[in-house]
Order: structure tokens, then C-alpha cells, then sequence
């Protein structure tokens, strides 16, 4: 009974018969009847029972659910948004533009928020790794969890291998469409209206050209429109504002994959026959599958390595399906412009040292709704109004992003060689213990920080290192 837990509790609190209280017995046997589950019942009971939590990932979204996202676009069909005025409007049906209309819904903005796909979450291009912490920030429940990761197995490029963590869940893998979905649906019980399959095509301060395969096209009209348009922001590039600092291809395949030992764990690749300057992974998903990928700049040549990788790696060639896309690093030097905010992707939001966006992405998006209503509200809608949403976000986590960006410039110069040499020092108890410890995907200064405080073990790393590694210094002790 005990293992199920965390399937009654949510059931209870957050399912869709909240309010009343059930067995597990009950859960199961309910849940099995509310949602049709022809693909539950397909599985065996045995690996049903043997993940409570799994069941809700394998429920697939209701019906009433599709309805609830989808239904908008029906409605739209017959639907004059040109008539209605709005205080803000947000493009991108991304974590950033749901969570930014969230917020700036619930500080009593009328939002109207469009997506360019008819499908919220689709196409997939992320490996939906996500820290506690940034799950958390997402206001996502766990239904969309596939499993929780304690810990990493890094490899170095001649192959030796360092196991890291394992004492504590510090991440989940999710359901990347459905967190969308999610996100979306949040944003509409906070009053957003949701616009699917509309797409922005041209924009002016306090004017918004939109177009869709059903309609002509259409000139929406807001004070303040968020940009949460993703890595080729269509409305980064009209307004003419600065672009993140380096633009990465992420290249990842679904694949069938078992972990090598701890199921619990994810891998990490390093080396520059694998990913150049970045590094390759494997996230395990749902049994038996992996996500399996590499971040790259040399976008021409990224399934040679993925090739390479899954040679060198062993690992399947069996791609049940890929999922790339472009991951810019490097935060863009201004984020405002008169009636325009950019938020997540669009500016740069995404952390340089993995590439992870979308605890960044909405972190800032809270800051950049809350900022939109209130000068939405209150008629100030000048860059220079706005400019509260850079200043508070760059407080937030520029001073992170940049040392993520000059730590990747240092980590980008070192060869095979190097990094080899680096594995061997780093290869001792101590310094694994300080790296489990420290340890934070969202905040990779803090192992740094923690080395500097010990001299003794900085001082064996630091003769490794570039020379330019004193700036990171600098930054950390700034
Ligand atoms: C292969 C890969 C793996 C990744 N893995 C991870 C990971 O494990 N963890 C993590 O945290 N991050 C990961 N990321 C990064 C993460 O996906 C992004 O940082 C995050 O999605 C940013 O959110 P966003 O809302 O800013 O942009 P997006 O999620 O890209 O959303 C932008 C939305 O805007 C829509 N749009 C664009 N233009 C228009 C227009 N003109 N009109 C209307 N709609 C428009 C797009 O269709 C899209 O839905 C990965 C990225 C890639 C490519």
C-alpha cells in the first residue's frame, strides 16, 4: 500500500475526481474506467504495479482535455479577436509564453496567448530533463513525470567513468508535450485566452499581424506583447533587438536503451570525436526507450557524431523517432523594446553550460507577465517602463549565465588529452563527495564556488585548466 502513496495522494488532491477520497484499490479500478486505458490494460499489470506514479504517464490526456486546448481554434474559426482589445498578448505556446500568460492573467491582465502549432507540445525537440527546482517553478503537478533521476555516470573520452550523485532525486524526466499542454491549460484556468494554430507574421508597437491556414490574415491590437517565440523569434528580429550570444543544435533520436546499470541515472559523454565543445547524453524515458543526443555547434556534421556516439557508446541504432532543434546560449544584451518584452529562447535564457532551458526560461517568464500586466495596466509601455522586467531577470540569473558562458569558452579549448587528465584528478573520493554535494543543474557556479573554498583541491585542478580560467574566477569571487 505504502508503494502507492504518491498515486493516492495526487489521485486525491489533483485528480480529476479532486475533492473525494479514494483507496488505491478504488484509483485504480476508476482510473482504469474514466480514461479508457486500452494502452494501460495492453501492459502488464506487473510494471503497473511496479511504478504508482507511471500510471498517470501512461494515461494519455483525456478527451475533455484535447477539447479544452484544441476547442479554442474551433471556436476561432468564427471568432473577430480583431474587434477585442487585450492588455497583453503572448506568442509561443512554449513554457515561457504559457507561464508569462499565467502570470500576467493573474495580475488582472485580459491575455491572449497564440501558438503557431495546432498541436500545444508537437513537434517534440527536448529531452525533458528538468531539476526539482525547475519543475516546480513550471506550477506543472506530477502526472507528467516519467521518472526521477539521483545521479549521472560521466565518461571521459578514453571511456573512464565517474558515477555522480545517487543519494538524492535531483532531477525528473518529463513528458515535454504533455508539460506544454499543461502549462497551456493553466494559463486558460487563469483566464488566458488560448489561441492555437495562429501565427505571428508581423509586429509594430501595440500592433500584431497574425495569420492562420483558415484565416486571413488579421491585425490584433495590445500595449504590450511578449515574445516567447522560441530561438528564431519572429518578433526578436521586427523589433530589432539583440540576439543571443551563440546559437547550438540540439540532435537527439528516441531510441530503445537500457541503462547501464542504475535506472535512476542518466549518462554523459564527453570528447571531441562525440560532441565538439558541448556533450553527448542518454536520458532514460519510459522502460525500454532512451532519449539519447548531443548538443553541437558545427550544426552541418551532428549526425556524424550522433553516429559516432552511438557506435563508440554501444548504444541501439534502432531511432524510434528525432527530435532536434536550435538551442540558443548566451543571454541577448537587451531583452525590451516599446511594447515588447522577449522571454525563454528568444532572448537567450537557456543555460550554456547544458543547454537546459526551461527552468530559466520560466523563472523569467513569471517576472516578464508580472511586468507586462502591471504596465499594461497602468499605460507605460515604453521600453523604458518595461526595462523593470530586464533589470529584475538579469538579477535573477545573468551573473549565472555568464559564467555558464565562460565556462563553456574554457571547456570548449580543452582536447581530449586534457579532459582525460582532468578525469584522473577528478577521480578521487573527495572530489566526487564535493561535486555530489554541490552539485546543481541549475546552478553550476556553485560546485566552483564550493572548489575555491577548498585550495587544496582547486590548486590540482587549476593546473589543468586554460589559462583563461581566471576570469571565471573573477566571476565567482565577484
Ligand atoms: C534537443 C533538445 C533537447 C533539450 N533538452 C532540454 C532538457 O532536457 N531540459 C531543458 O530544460 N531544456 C531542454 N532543451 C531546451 C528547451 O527545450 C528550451 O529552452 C525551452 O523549450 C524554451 O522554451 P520557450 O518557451 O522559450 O521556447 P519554445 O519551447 O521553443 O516555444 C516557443 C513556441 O513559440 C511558437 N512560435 C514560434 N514562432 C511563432 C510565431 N511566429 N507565432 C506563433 N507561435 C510561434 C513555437 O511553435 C513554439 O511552440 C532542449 C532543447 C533541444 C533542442
Amino acid at each position: 500500500m505504502g508503494r502507492h502513496a504518491p498515486l493516492q495522494r495526487f489521485f486525491n488532491a489533483e485528480g480529476p475526481n479532486s475533492g473525494k477520497k479514494y483507496s488505491v484499490r478504488q484509483i485504480l479500478k476508476r482510473g482504469l474506467n474514466t480514461f479508457s486505458l486500452q494502452r494501460v490494460k495492453r501492459r502488464s499489470k506487473r510494471r503497473l504495479r511496479s511504478s504508482p506514479l507511471r500510471l498517470w504517464t501512461l494515461i494519455p490526456p483525456s478527451k475533455e482535455t484535447y477539447n479544452v486546448i484544441n476547442g479554442s481554434s474551433r471556436e476561432s474559426q468564427t471568432y473577430n479577436m480583431g474587434k477585442e482589445k487585450f492588455d497583453v498578448i503572448v506568442v509561443g505556446g512554449g513554457p515561457a509564453g504559457s507561464v508569462s500568460a499565467r502570470t500576467a492573467a493573474q495580475h488582472g491582465a485580459k491575455v491572449l496567448q497564440i501558438e503557431e502549432h495546432t498541436k500545444i507540445g508537437k513537434p517534440i525537440q527536448c529531452t525533458g530533463l528538468l531539476s526539482v527546482r525547475g519543475f516546480e517553478e513550471t506550477g506543472a503537478n506530477c502526472e507528467i513525470i516519467l521518472r526521477e533521476i539521483t545521479g549521472a555516470y560521466v565518461y571521459a573520452p578514453d571511456g573512464r567513468k565517474l558515477a555522480i550523485g545517487g543519494d538524492r532525486v535531483h532531477a525528473y524526466v518529463i513528458d515535454r508535450d504533455r508539460l506544454d499542454q499543461k502549462l497551456v491549460k493553466l494559463a486558460q484556468k487563469a483566464g488566458v485566452m488560448v489561441r492555437d494554430g495562429l501565427r505571428a507574421v508581423r509586429w509594430e508597437p501595440g500592433k500584431l499581424t497574425v495569420s492562420s491556414r483558415t484565416r486571413q490574415e488579421e491585425v490584433l491590437h495590445a500595449p504590450v506583447v511578449i515574445g516567447a517565440d522560441g530561438p528564431h523569434s519572429l518578433l526578436a528580429q521586427a523589433a530589432k533587438l539583440p540576439r543571443p550570444q551563440q546559437f547550438t543544435l540540439g540532435f537527439q533520436a528516441l531510441i530503445p536503451y537500457e541503462p547501464p546499470a542504475r535506472k535512476d541515472f542518466v549518462e554523459v559523454f564527453l570528447g571531441r570525436e562525440i560532441a565538439p565543445n558541448f556533450f553527448g547524453w542518454a536520458v532514460p524515458s519510459l522502460d525500454g526507450y532512451g532519449r539519447v543526443g548531443l548538443m553541437t555547434a558545427d550544426w552541418k556534421n551532428s549526425r556524424v557524431y550522433f553516429n559516432k556516439m552511438l557506435e563508440a557508446r554501444k548504444l541501439s541504432k534502432k531511432i524510434v523517432e528525432f527530435q532536434s532543434g536550435v538551442i540558443p546560449i548566451g543571454p541577448a544584451s537587451k531583452s525590451v523594446a516599446d511594447g515588447l518584452l522577449l522571454v525563454g529562447d528568444a532572448t537567450g535564457h537557456a543555460k550554456p553550460t547544458s543547454g537546459g532551458g526551461i527552468y530559466t526560461s520560466s523563472a523569467c517568464a513569471q517576472i516578464a507577465g508580472e511586468v507586462a500586466a502591471k504596465c499594461a495596466l497602468a499605460g507605460q509601455t515604453s521600453e523604458r517602463a518595461l526595462a523593470e522586467y530586464d533589470r529584475r531577470w538579469r538579477t535573477l540569473l545573468e551573473r549565472e549565465l555568464q559564467f555558464g558562458m565562460q565556462a563553456h569558452r574554457v571547456f570548449s579549448q580543452l582536447d581530449d588529452a586534457e579532459l582525460n587528465r582532468i578525469f584522473s584528478v577528478i577521480d578521487s573520493p573527495e572530489i566526487i563527495q564535493v561535486i555530489s554535494q554541490s552539485g546543481d543543474i541549475d546552478y553550476t557556479s556553485r560546485i566552483a564556488i564550493e572548489f575555491l573554498k577548498r585550495p587544496r583541491l582547486w590548486g590540482r585542478l587549476l593546473s589543468l585548466l586554460p589559462t583563461d580560467v581566471g576570469t571565471l574566477v573573477r566571476m565567482l569571487r565577484a
